[in-house]
């Protein structure tokens, strides 16, 4: 078992350091809110006074922050150079690609091993430890993350060198987002054109249209799995989580001199359902609301 600086203890840490504990490590957590080191102490993990004070003896360090600048101010200013040497650090928030690198790049040159390792899967999967992490950095930094990882979740892949699970996390958020955009006027012009939405649901399902984001997470209440659609879009992945992995993915897609015209269209049609529109904290889904006004529930399949 180990000792292991937990920073970062909102929506997804929470649960995750709660895993660590309960899974015999001895977990030092830190976070800015009061509200939430008082609740890791009651999950069992002990309540450190600052970062520096987390990272102290620790052998490994996780850190589950909003978003870059966060990483890069919580890495410079408490973790790089105030962890024991051999410490391993592995990042789990969703950042951008760029400070992924930088950050891995500045810990190697302090001779640590640093893995970015964001996750697919909500809260609920945090506090289940059913996440899947996509992992960059190298060989050894990944076999040193591995069993850590194991403790909170499901399925561990190593996606390639630092910032390579950043770079796996944005391409597949930002197929999902286009993706769901495209299932959502499918079935709302299927609907006009006069088809049943359950009768389209089993053609399209099984035939060349079929994707995720109809088949396990259809958009339309009543229709397929049960999903957030059958809760008014409730729970499930948030609209503005959504919409800032677009906007990472465009910030990427930029810098890489990519052309990205799908996840651009995306990236305009979340910002207009999560920020004028208010859907932020609507399941992601719920933008089939915006894409057809007109459109009216069917009566639920019990
Ligand atoms: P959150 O805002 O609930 O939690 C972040 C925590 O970090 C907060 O408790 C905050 O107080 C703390 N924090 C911020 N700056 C800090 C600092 N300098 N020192 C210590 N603590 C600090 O966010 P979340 O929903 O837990 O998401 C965390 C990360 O996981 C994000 O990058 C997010 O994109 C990603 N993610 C979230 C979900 C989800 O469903 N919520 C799913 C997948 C990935």
């Amino acid at each position: 078992m180990a000792r292991i600086a937990f920073i970062g203890l909102g929506n997804m840490g929470s649960g995750m350091a709660a895993n660590l504990a309960k899974a015999g490590h001895e977990v030092r957590a830190f976070d800015l809110s009061e509200a939430a080191l008082a609740k890791a102490e009651a999950n069992g993990c002990a309540r450190a006074a600052s970062a520096e004070e987390a990272v102290k003896d620790a052998e490994a360090v996780v850190t589950m922050l909003p978003a870059g600048k966060h990483v890069r101010d919580v890495y410079e200013a408490s973790v790089i150079g105030k962890a024991p040497a051999g410490a391993i650090l592995l990042d789990c928030s969703t950042i951008d690609v760029d400070t992924a690198r930088e950050e891995i790049g500045k810990a190697e040159e302090a001779g640590y091993a640093m893995v970015d390792a964001p996750v697919s899967g909500g809260i609920a999967a945090a506090e289940g430890g059913t996440l899947t992490f996509m992992v960059g950095g190298t060989d050894e930094a990944f076999e040193r993350a591995r069993p850590i990882l194991e403790q909170m979740g499901k399925a561990v892949i190593h996606a390639g060198g630092g910032g390579a699970g950043q770079a796996a996390k944005i391409c597949n958020n930002m197929l999902l987002g286009a993706s769901m955009v495209a299932t959502c006027e499918t079935f709302v012009l299927a609907q006009k054109l006069g088809l049943d939405p359950q009768t389209f649901f089993d053609i399209s399902s099984k035939a060349s249209g079929q994707c995720w984001s109809m088949t396990t997470y259809c958009p339309l209440p009543g229709v397929g799995p049960s999903t957030p659609a059958d809760r008014d879009y409730e729970g499930g992945f948030a609209a503005a989580l959504m919409l800032k992995d677009l906007r990472l993915a465009m910030e990427a897609a930029r810098n890489a001199d990519s052309y990205t015209p799908m996840g651009s269209a995306a990236e305009e049609l979340y910002t207009r359902f999560a920020e004028s529109l208010g859907g932020g904290g609507k399941d992601f889904s719920g933008i089939i609301k915006m894409i057809d006004d007109s459109w009216e529930a069917p009566a639920s399949a019990d």
